[in-house]
């Protein structure tokens, strides 16, 4: 499994943490099943968003990079997040991300931009038109292949998340950057012959996952916002480097917005995740919080929400207290028959608040045994620790 890792410039907002949650939960699943695996991310240490905070705020990239990151893995941590087997980032993958491009220039399907209005000769952009051609197997890919989108909306998607469809020079108004040659006051690392520079964000998932992962692996996964257009250019930039897929299921989880807004940073309503530790909520609630929405769905935080999780949590744990005798092993099976059915989380809650709610009512033989096993399935199967 390969899931797509922040770009270190903000504080994890429940978006982020939601997301990471879902497959956390597919990986928690997987191992329950007895299978084996294995799980990279990568972190995008280098981008513009990260690099104009770190203009605008004046600290230098770099500490900017590695305080995030150290407070996302430490929400992560929190909410009981299984760290992944191989964590990259982009920075270290640039020796890997270069020949790759020199690659596809070869092959054909990227191509060097003349610079104009002052930018210098040498971006190197992806050609999806050839790119798509060139694909004549039945399992290769053609763009859209992966969104299922209309080209209209492409364009749309492209210009809101970080592609530059006015870029001079292009052939395809929705060709993504592959490599920016440096500029005046940008970080930049050698780039044999596509000339000093810095990598884009989708070469370098691509690269790093067919690095780490077999191909094509079984799922990506990411939050919604990534469909198009880094899944979209990722599958493409990955059957031009290997002729074969990438992954074999692209999964998204949902967006999270707060009292029924968009959450976003513009907005000035994100809810971190460290902001809510830091007032003393704890971790194990706010994953509830999470959990009580299908990973799918786009769903609202909100107080009302997040106190009804306060609530669950301290029920399932006073049931837990007085476990009846045998109702763990059919309490286990719900669990694991509701989350194999697309990772039914809220299912699976609603599986444990009936045996809590019999749990309390019966009065029946408590059991020791059955507290242990409700204890530990929570925890393994939906990383709530009681
Ligand atoms: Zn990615």
């Amino acid at each position: 499994m390969y899931v797509c890792g922040i770009t270190p410039y903000d504080a994890t907002h429940m978006g982020h943490a939601a997301s990471y949650v879902a497959f956390d939960l597919l990986n928690r699943v997987w191992r329950d099943s007895g299978i084996r695996v294995s799980y990279v991310q990568n972190v995008t240490d280098v981008d513009d968003p990260l690099l104009e905070r770190a203009t605008a705020t004046g600290v230098d990239w770099r500490d900017l990079a590695q305080s995030q990151i150290e407070l996302f893995q430490t929400d992560m941590d929190a909410l009981n997040v299984l760290a992944p087997n191989h964590y990259i980032g982009a920075v270290e993958a640039i020796p890997d991300i270069v020949p790759a491009i020199e690659r596809l220039i070869a092959d054909g399907v990227a191509y060097r931009v003349q610079g104009a209005d002052g930018e210098p000769d040498g971006d190197v952009y992806y050609d999806v038109e050839m790119a798509g051609k060139r694909s004549d197997a039945t399992d290769a890919w053609t763009l859209g292949d992966v969104s299922g989108l209309g080209e209209a909306e492409m364009l749309t998607l492209f210009a809101e998340r970080g592609g530059d469809p006015a870029r001079p020079g292009k052939r395809n108004v929705l060709d993504p950057l592959l490599w920016r040659v440096a500029r005046d006051g940008e970080p930049n690392w050698p780039g044999a012959t596509l000339g000093d520079g810095r990598p884009g964000w989708h070469i370098e998932c691509t690269v790093i996952a067919q690095k780490y992962l077999p191909a094509p692996f079984t799922v990506q996964g990411g939050g919604s916002d990534l469909i198009f257009p880094h899944h979209e250019m990722g599958a493409g930039h990955a059957y031009s480097l290997s002729g074969v897929p990438l992954a074999r299921h692209y999964s998204h989880a949902g967006m999270v917005g707060l009292d029924g807004e968009k959450m976003s940073k513009s907005k000035g309503n994100l809810v971190l995740v460290s902001k809510l530790r830091a007032a003393g909520e704890e971790p194990a609630a706010i994953r509830l919080a999470i959990l009580a929405n299908h990973y799918r769905s786009d769903w609202s935080w909100t107080d009302a929400e997040f106190a009804a999780a306060k609530d669950r949590l301290a029920q399932w744990r006073e049931a837990a207290e007085q476990a009846p005798a045998g109702s763990a092993g059919p309490l286990v099976a719900a669990m694991r028959h509701e989350l194999a059915n697309d990772l039914n989380a809220p299912g699976a809650i609603a599986a444990v608040d009936y045996w809590a709610k019999e749990a309390l009512r019966s009065g029946a033989d408590k059991s020791a045994q059955d507290t242990a096993l409700v204890m530990d399935a929570i925890d393994a199967l939906l990383g709530v620790e009681l």
